[in-house]
């Protein structure tokens, strides 16, 4: 058995057993398999082991490996940090969104997003109390941002994402993604239809899941531990 495959095994029962340990069925928490800094044969591993979702960061790294793996029916999350130039590239090669935090953006990726395509899923990055990134719109703001994104043509806006800054105490971790569920549950209530809380790593995707996450982006526990230089 590869690593991979053991790792990618280990994880999704410990995903069940998460979401299992919160009273919710296991169907509702998705994993996505975080492949940044790993070649596409790491990626081509993780889908002979039944996977199908991949998270990256970096637009050229990405499309690289999207162009290597065209063979294989993948699902595509851009996860990383948006610079306005590269919004096309996005639109045109992922199914996912999960790091938009500005209108300008938005509009962008819906005006480009090809015809042919099925609508950009989008998720609005929060930065919750503690996280260590200047990503992300305050949680006041979030629902301005939301009201405008519901309405770009071209975007299926799905929820939520946050990057919590790390903790290592499990209640701890839980405080910034109950902050999450609580702004999912209030931007519902003014009717907006939102089905998505992306939240949760490698360390600590457990507390997101008891705090209601329904994709958790996990990386080094699948893949390993990135080199160094990396983020
Ligand atoms: C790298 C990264 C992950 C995966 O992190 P791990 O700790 O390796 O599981 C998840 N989400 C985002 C936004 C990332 O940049």
């Amino acid at each position: 058995m590869t690593a991979i495959l053991s790792n990618l095994q280990a994880t999704r029962v410990a995903v069940a057993q998460a979401a299992q340990a919160a009273q919710r069925g296991d169907g509702e928490v998705h994993l996505l398999a975080v492949s940044k800094t790993f070649p596409a044969q790491a990626v081509r591993e993780a889908y002979q082991a039944g996977q199908r979702a991949f998270g990256e960061n970096y637009v050229q790294e990405a499309l690289d490996k999207i162009d290597a793996l065209r063979d294989l029916p993948l699902e595509w999350h851009f996860i990383g940090p948006i610079q306005s130039n590269k919004t096309r590239v996005i639109a045109e090669n992922f199914s996912w969104v999960h790091g938009v935090d500005r209108l300008k953006i938005a509009e962008r990726l819906s005006a480009q997003r090809p015809v042919h395509l099925p609508p950009l899923n989008i998720c609005l990055q929060v930065n919750v109390s503690g996280e260590d990134s200047k990503s992300g719109v305050t949680p006041s703001e979030v629902e301005a941002l939301a009201v405008q994104a519901a309405q770009l043509p071209n975007l299926k806006l799905r929820g939520l994402m946050a990057i919590p800054a790390p903790a290592a105490d499990p209640a701890v971790q839980r405080l910034p993604f109950a902050q999450m569920r609580a702004l999912l549950q209030q931007l519902n209530s003014r009717g907006l239809q939102l089905d998505t809380l992306s939240m949760g790593m490698s360390h600590d995707y457990t507390a997101a899941i008891a705090e209601g996450a329904t994709i958790v982006r996990i990386g080094t526990a699948i893949f390993g531990v990135r080199a160094k230089a990396q983020v």
